[in-house]
């Protein structure tokens, strides 16, 4: 991949792009979307700032933390003060209502088309908002999911009303909607959890761990595997024909996920389309530079101009892109 010439999207405008994007998605055949963590920051998903400060002002008084994220791996002293920490986090990212309808408007885009997700995410975003379940491969885990930690069995169990207990022994509620309230009385929320509620592998009695893409330890469960059988499936149903490969928010970390193959299997269709949804990191290579499209914007305003596009058709700048489908 090194010998690679990247092409940006500098001699077409965002504009021209956007429309590229509206005929490719009316035009297509199969749509196979692959969702990196841009895609959920751009839904309200932040790990930094107001939400940070909203849930974890305790830890970050304590600790210091600046964002969500790394202090997930923060060494807690104690199991009873990692777990307060991972529960709110797993709550607030996994169960709790989405801050935007970013998610219902992709959805909306894709509804009436042959469509697959493929997703980095683990936050179960496409699942909560409606998507098929049959029509998505996560690959890297679930904040909703724990696993044994050896593991000494590749099952990975539910977590929800284990982690709201946890959360609710600290003193916060959850409402209805699944919206984490601070303590009704103005108290700080609790740094730890009681003794009792530490999950445990209900085989072999070691502590239960997350069921993400961390080391070597993921389990890959029945589940998993199944649904990499069907994101297979849909590729090889859809390896000839306009394909349109939407990749939204894939960052440079893990590009041998979605990236990479989405590259691929756009030079070795020559009907189908590559977009890329990434501020400031929209690339191509060279190779399939005229079937990419490149749109250097956040996907909020993206997702929104498509799906209006597709709502109401604007007739003249679908004839008068300049891109079609072979
Ligand atoms: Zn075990």
């Amino acid at each position: 991949m090194c010998s690679l010439t990247l092409t940006s999207a500098s001699t077409r405008t965002c504009s021209q792009e956007l429309d590229r994007l509206c005929t490719a998605i009316e035009r297509c055949d199969a749509v196979v979307i692959g969702a990196g963590s841009g895609l959920s920051t751009a839904a309200g998903l932040t790990y930094t700032g107001e939400r940070l400060q909203r849930y974890f002002a305790d830890f970050v008084a304590r600790y210091g933390f600046t964002d969500m994220y790394s202090g997930g791996f923060f060494p807690f002293p104690t199991e009873e003060e990692r777990w307060a920490y991972w529960s709110r986090y797993i709550w607030i990212n996994r169960y709790a209502p989405l801050p935007s309808d970013l998610y219902q408007k992709l959805l909306a885009l894709v509804a009436d088309k042959d469509h697959f997700v493929l997703t980095t995410n683990v936050d179960h975003c496409f699942q909560c908002t409606g998507f098929d379940k049959q029509r998505l491969f996560y690959t890297q885990g679930d904040y909703g999911l724990w696993q044994c930690s050896e593991p000494c069995h590749a099952k990975s169990y539910d977590n929800r009303d284990a982690v709201r207990q946890m959360v609710e022994a600290q003193g916060w509620r959850v409402v209805p909607n699944g919206e984490l309230l601070a303590p009704e009385d103005g108290a700080s929320p609790k740094r730890f959890i009681p003794t009792s509620l530490i999950p445990h592998c209900p085989v072999c009695g070691k502590p239960m761990a997350m069921n993400l893409r961390a080391d070597d330890t993921f389990v890959e469960d029945k589940g998993w595997h199944a649904a990499a059988a069907r994101y297979q499936d849909f590729l090889r149903r859809h390896r000839r024909g306009r394909v349109l490969y939407l990749e939204i928010g894939v960052g440079g970390n893990t590009p041998v996920i979605i990236k990479f193959p989405f590259w691929r299997m756009t030079a070795e269709n020559p009907r189908a389309i590559y977009a890329c949804v990434n501020p400031g990191e929209a690339f191509a290579p060279a190779q399939i530079a005229d079937r990419s499209i490149l749109i250097d914007a956040d996907a909020t305003e993206t997702i929104a101009y498509a799906a209006a596009s597709r709502t109401f058709p604007r007739k003249d700048s679908l004839a008068a892109a300049v891109y079609a489908f072979a």
